[in-house]
């Protein structure tokens, strides 16, 4: 008889975990991968030293965040560099939230690991939908009145792209109660730079804003990211995490994307994707089986259509990945489109055409 595993707490055994795009699917060199918002460009940042690397890399934290600073136009003591914004998320519930007490809330549909992580702390989650027009509205008055302890705001958001306007997000700051974390997660943020909050900090020490390099950057294999916020709120971070969690060539590959003439390689390459997305989007909006398509702030565009099923499933078929997402905004058939270069979104539209055109002729012929 084999020994029984070991039984986790039921917390644990009833959460649903976060399903990543490459669970879902192997990479492989032979298809197309537009199913987790990364860039479809090489970094080209040359090979990294091995020397030193018998020591933890202490030093290249503060280094890093010294850079990361000056990128993101922020003092150096605002910045606490992490593997990610999935370890920024963990760290502000982790430190912030008493287990079986506070209360986490975001605004949805939204990236998953905002739940997964709350759950795992323990946490009461709550969602705050957005309506129909992808306002904040509904979800402020609950945040003014109730009692979270952490509040996450995706801008622009996973998966509709959207962005929220700038005007709600400063009723929200003005109306959470003070006591309130909100938490924006600004993992696009370069594809819509000019909408940043981080000029929002030194007003709202409650502001924690979140950055990554995995998207603009396309830096994802070094999962390096930030927590720009009040001081106060980054020692309490220290607090919870783990000892050295940035692995010394990965702070060095982060380094040097943030040297200026890759900050200029990767403002451009942001350009080409906004333009390709601009012009892939439009086309999208000629298909007759597409329902409706929200306008993208990001390196994706999220589109509902009648048959997403069957088109995803053709995509696949043809070797290209994308992400079929579950129901949002009172439909189903939504797909999410990550921007990759011009040739991959033309195979894309290839495809969608050839289906859109059979699924026209049939609706003709009956
Ligand atoms: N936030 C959002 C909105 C995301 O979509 C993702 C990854 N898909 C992340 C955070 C994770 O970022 P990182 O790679 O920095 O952990």
């Amino acid at each position: 008889m084999v020994d029984p595993a070991p039984i986790p707490p039921p917390a644990i055994e009833a959460m649903e975990p976060y399903v990543s795009a490459r669970m879902l699917t192997a990479f492989s060199k032979d298809a197309t991968f537009l199913d987790a918002n990364e860039n479809p460009f090489d970094p080209d940042l040359g090979v990294f030293e091995t020397d030193g690397l018998q020591h933890y890399a202490d030093e290249a934290r503060e280094q890093l965040e010294h850079a990361y600073a000056r990128f993101a136009g922020v003092d150096a003591e605002c910045v606490f560099a992490a593997r990610g914004i999935d370890e920024v998320i963990d760290l502000v519930v982790k430190a912030f939230c008493e287990p079986h007490i506070d209360r986490v809330a975001a605004f949805t549909p939204t990236y998953g690991q905002y739940r997964v992580t709350s759950d795992i702390q323990r946490c009461a989650f709550t969602s705050l939908p957005y309506d129909d027009s992808l306002s904040l509205q509904d979800g402020l008055a609950k945040i003014a009145a109730g009692d979270f302890r952490v509040v996450f705001l995706c801008r622009p958001n996973n998966p509709t792209g959207h962005l929220a306007p700038g005007d709600e997000v400063d009723l929200l700051l003005k109306t959470a109660p003070r006591g309130t974390i909100i938490a924006v997660d600004e993992a696009y943020i370069e594809f819509c730079h000019a909408e940043t909050c981080v000029d929002r900090l030194k007003q709202f020490p409650n502001l924690v804003v979140m950055r990554t390099l995995s998207k603009a950057f396309g830096l994802a294999g070094i999962h390096t990211g930030f927590c720009l916020a009040d001081k106060r709120v980054l020692t309490t971070l220290a607090k919870v995490a783990n000892p050295y969690p940035l692995p010394g060539p990965c702070s060095q590959i982060a380094l040097r994307a943030l040297e200026d003439d890759n900050v200029a390689q990767m403002q451009n390459r942001v350009r080409y994707l906004c333009e390709v997305r601009d012009s892939f989007a439009g086309e999208l909006r000629s298909l007759v089986g597409m329902t409706r398509l929200v306008a993208s702030e990001t390196n994706f565009v999220a589109a509902c259509f009648a048959d997403g099923p069957s088109l995803y499933a053709e995509l696949r078929n043809r070797g290209i990945h994308i992400r079929e997402l579950p129901p949002m905004l009172g439909q189903s058939g939504w797909l999410r489109f990550s921007i990759g270069t011009r040739e991959q979104m033309e195979d894309v539209l290839g495809t969608l055409v050839d289906a859109d055109t059979a699924t026209s002729l049939r609706a003709a012929r009956s």
